[in-house]
């Protein structure tokens, strides 16, 4: 009998006529909720004049607006502060600032006076002004300065007009969050109890928002054009995270189906793959693949063992600096990844250093904006030049490695000799230890193939090293020159994009060739029509979301390596991305046909 693997983005098709938006599935599940709408938007400005007796007052109305707005936002600050620490607090200061600019004050008390325009009306001129001036700079982060002089112009004009402003920190009841854009540092500073959902203008598929929703199990999609306009605040919506679906104001015949959905979607797993947990990850001709998970919080350890996976094969740790806007000390560190070694053991745990900057906001005060982020300050390039929390962290996962199976790995690596460094780096934390009289663990190290550079030096790397990870979201990003995170960009954004394919199987032979261990810890490895192909090409470690564990055994303990070996020499024969998905496509339908729920 065929086992059928159910495949959670079907289901009974939903009414016709009710599906509203359509946009980029983000993370997985359905939320049911009203919508709150999280964009200061900018009110409409009626022009109006005051009669000339009023001046005075006009100017302390005026005066009034700009105070109350400084108190919100150091009250805002603050809030922030508590909830992810005081770097990432320091985005409030530049709209303290703002609010302080003498040119813009000055000339709104001109326009007052000399022709007895409204404050608000007044202010609003003079702001546009600021606003064009800075839009026309050639200067990218002028331009990206203008949207903080917009986010605060609003909150003072709201306030001379009597209007209500929305800000994040007003989300206090359960509700689906509707955004033109979020940060890694908005969500992790969210109350996660208060989000169904997230539906945002901005972000693609592997943007790190998306997989940090992926990681709180928040439903999301992303790249949804215009939502911000087109879903008024408190909304009824239903919003399905599989297939990139919203609806706006469901029937009850919608919110039924959804609201069975939901229940179904959160007892599926655990259900249907109760049996498989205990099970190996091994093909039905027996190749066995080590099917480990990726975590971007130590509490996730606990799902990686519950899911039935062999390991953790990509730990985010830049997360613990995001959510506390501070590197964490050696001594913190070196409990969590206790706590995370001991919760698997024996199973592995790979942690990756720091990987902070691109879209993982880190600045530094006074640092300049950076016009390419991607191609920037980022990941190793960060570490190497901040040694010390480096090297704290160093000496934290060696001082957790102590009778625990953990290995460490550097992010997007280009050289030899980052490589060489970051191991110096990390024998100097060794010695350290050893003066300290500290005992130390033994740790495999490895190297993250994320960037076309790496591809090219892979048989140099693997000399210097015990094992490389496979990040293809990165590599994707890289190799096809397509920003993982802008929407505008999104469709063009595949990881089945020959290049992309080329790339791994030249590592990968590289590796085979080297007899080091190989992975891939990028999100391609959670896609279910990908199982057959990576595994075909040889791979035989993948490190998926925990969520996807238990259906990625169950293909994978259906497939037949030999019958998937030849599919993937044609796939690697293949000249497009879309030829690559129709083999994948018809291969997945016939070997694994999956019920409609
Ligand atoms: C990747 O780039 O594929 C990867 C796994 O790392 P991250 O998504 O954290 O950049
Ligand atoms: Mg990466």
């Amino acid at each position: 009998m065929t086992q059928k693997i159910n495949n959670p983005t079907s289901g009974p098709s939903p009414p016709a006529g009710r599906q509203v938006f359509k946009g980029f599935p983000g993370a997985p599940g359905i939320a049911v909720g009203r919508a709150f709408v999280f964009v200061a938007r900018t009110p409409f400005v009626r022009a109006r004049t005051i009669d000339s007796s009023k001046i005075n007052e006009e100017k302390e109305r005026f005066h009034a607006a700009l105070a109350e707005t400084r108190e919100e936002l150091i009250g805002l600050k603050e809030r922030a502060s508590s909830m992810v620490g005081n770097t990432l607090a320091q985005i409030f200061d530049a709209q303290i600032l703002i609010l302080s600019d003498p040119a813009i004050e000055s000339s709104v008390e001109k326009e007052i006076t000399e022709k007895h325009t409204a404050a608000e009306v007044a202010f609003d001129r003079a702001v546009r002004k600021t606003l064009a001036k800075l839009a026309a700079s050639p200067a990218a982060y002028l331009r990206r300065m203008s949207h903080e002089i917009d986010a605060v112009s609003t909150r003072v004009l709201n306030r001379l007009l009597g209007l209500p402003t929305l800000g994040l920190s007003d989300l206090d009841k359960p509700a689906i969050l509707v955004a033109s854009i979020l940060t890694p540092s908005e969500v992790i500073g969210l109350k996660k109890e208060n989000v169904l959902g997230i539906i945002s203008e901005a972000g693609g598929q592997t943007s790190h928002t998306t997989l940090l929703a992926k990681s709180l199990n928040i439903p999301a999609i992303v790249g949804v054009t215009g939502a911000v306009a087109k879903i008024p605040n408190g909304t009824s919506l239903v919003v399905d995270g599989y297939s990139g679906s919203i609806y706006l104001n469901p029937d009850t015949v919608t919110l039924d189906l959804y609201n069975r959905k939901r229940r179904e979607s959160i007892t599926l797993w655990s259900k249907r793959y109760e049996g498989l947990r205990d099970l190996a990850a091994v093909t039905s001709d027996g190749r066995e693949i080590d099917l480990y998970a990726n975590i971007d919080m130590a509490d996730e350890a606990e799902n990686v063992v519950a899911a039935g996976a062999g390991g953790v094969g990509l730990y985010r740790t830049e997360y613990l600096f995001l959510r506390q806007g501070r590197f964490p000390t050696e001594n913190e560190q070196y409990k969590i990844y206790r706590r995370v070694a001991r919760t698997l053991a024996p199973r592995p745990l790979i942690i990756r250093t720091f990987d902070l900057g691109g879209d993982k906001y880190f600045a530094e005060p006074h640092a300049a904006v950076e016009e390419n982020p991607a191609l920037g300050w980022r990941a190793i390039r960060v570490s190497l030049q901040k040694k010390a929390p480096f090297k704290a962290q160093l000496r934290a996962l060696l001082r957790a490695a102590v009778n625990a199976d953990i290995r460490v790995m550097f992010p997007m690596i280009i050289s030899v000799d980052e490589v060489r460094e970051a191991m110096m780096l990390l024998d100097e934390a060794r010695r350290e230890l050893g003066t300290r009289g500290r005992q130390v663990g033994d740790v495999q190290v490895g190297v993250m193939i994320e960037t076309p550079a790496s591809v090219w030096i892979a048989d140099s790397l693997a000399g210097m090293v015990d094992f490389f990870s496979i990040g293809t979201n990165d590599l994707t990003q890289y190799t096809t020159a397509v920003d993982r995170g802008n929407p505008r960009v999104a469709h063009l954004f595949r990881h089945f994009h020959p290049a992309v394919l080329q790339a791994i199987n030249v590592t990968l032979k590289c590796a085979q060739r080297h007899t080091i261990r190989i992975g891939i810890c990028g999100e391609i490895a959670s896609e279910p029509r990908a199982l057959p192909l990576l595994i075909g090409m040889g791979v035989t470690q993948l490190s998926v979301h925990p969520s996807i564990v238990p259906r990625s055994k169950a293909i994978i303990r259906k497939l037949v390596y030999q019958d998937a070996r030849g599919m993937a020499a044609e796939v690697l024969a293949c000249a497009s991305a879309t030829e690559v998905e129709q083999k994948l496509n018809s291969y997945y339908r016939d070997h694994f046909r999956y019920r409609k729920a």
